[in-house]
């Protein structure tokens, strides 16, 4: 493989003149186009398929270049990057003239982050500018957390892939909407309210499904991160039992702990940590796909959980398997 600067050229030309390349974060892959150029974002939406009024996110390289993509950049967005930046929280601020609305959805608002990983941070330096970076895969199913995971979905030439490993934490971003007071989540991720609210110093209202969360973010509205084969959570051995007998035939069982699974089933452990089962979900749940079972369970996380950190990730685990398991 050439080396990493000959890489990140070849994909800051791609980017240069239209092209998309895939990109890897510290979450998920992102699908990266030039933030500005109105028709390398209108194929990303295309070679997606994702609905155009799911906006996208900008991903930057820092605060100052969040500037340039933002109408007014509060105090409470600089103590928030300076806090989690580059890192996997989104803000959402009102949109300046330099973001086409192609980006935003036709709405007023701009989701920037600055993602930590070092290769898109040296992409996006090099490039001077912004790149949007939605999940590299057909839009509704599993996001993509290593370079493999793209090809599988898109050729070369579509898709320039830049390889940087497995994604470490393997959930997309939390996004805080900060156009509304309190700051509001609208979509759970590995940083939860709890550490926002803790940076800002006042309250912050955490995800509610259904609620107008929703309605603010698009692209959180009916199924998603969905296998094909049907998905479903258990809890206990119980749970699965009559899991099993409400869907019999192969199953993928997904879980922490050690489960009696039977003769017909396959058994995917993930590690019992909320980081450990968060970065090995989405490989997990492709692994157990590329079976075609009539079943993929998996084990609900925990109820409860001892620290900020945790609760935040197996908030974010939920939502995301909860999503899958109403895809049908
Ligand atoms: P993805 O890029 O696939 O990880 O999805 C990006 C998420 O951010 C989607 O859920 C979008 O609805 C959300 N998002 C992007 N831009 C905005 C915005 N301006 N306001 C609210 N949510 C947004
Ligand atoms: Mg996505």
């Amino acid at each position: 493989m050439s080396s990493p600067a000959n890489r990140i050229d070849a994909c800051v030309k791609r980017l240069r003149s239209g092209g998309l390349v895939a990109f890897p974060t510290e979450t998920v892959y992102g699908l990266g186009a030039v933030a500005t150029d109105e028709n390398a974002v209108a194929s990303v939406f295309a070679l997606k398929g994702r609905p155009a009024r799911n906006p996208l996110i900008v991903h930057v390289d820092g605060a100052e270049m969040a500037r340039a993509y933002s109408a007014n950049w509060p105090d409470a967005a600089q103590r928030l990057a300076d806090a989690f930046w580059p890192g996997p929280l989104t803000l959402v601020l009102p949109r300046s003239e330099r973001v086409p609305s192609i980006v935003t959805g036709g709405g007023e608002t701009v989701a920037l982050r600055c993602p930590d990983h070092p290769l898109a941070l040296a992409l996006i330096e090099q490039l001077g500018e912004g790149i949007v970076g939605p999940s590299a895969n057909p839009s509704g199913g599993v996001s993509p957390t290593c370079a493999e995971h793209v090809r599988d979905s898109f050729s070369e030439d579509q898709v320039y892939v830049l390889d940087g490993g497995a994604c470490v934490a393997g959930i997309e971003s939390t996004v805080l909407d900060l156009t509304q007071s309190p700051a509001r989540v609208l979509r759970p991720g590995v940083i939860g309210p709890e550490q926002v609210a803790a940076v800002l110093g006042s309250p912050v209202l955490g995800y509610v499904p259904g609620e107008g969360s929703d309605i603010r973010s698009p692209g959180l509205l009916g199924p998603h991160y969905a296998p094909r084969a049907t998905t479903r959570l258990f809890t206990g051995q119980d749970g699965l039992g009559s899991l099993r007998t409400r869907r019999p035939g192969p199953a993928v069982v997904i879980a922490r702990g050690a489960f009696e699974i039977g003769p017909d089933a396959q058994m995917l452990r993930l590690p019992s940590d909320a980081r450990g089962f968060g970065a090995g979900l989405y490989a997990a749940l492709r692994e157990a796909d590329g079976q075609n079972p009539a079943l993929i369970a998996v084990e609900s996380p925990p109820r409860s959980a001892e620290t900020a950190d945790e609760r935040a990730i197996w908030a974010a685990v939920l939502e995301r398997l909860t999503r899958a398991a109403d895809a049908g």
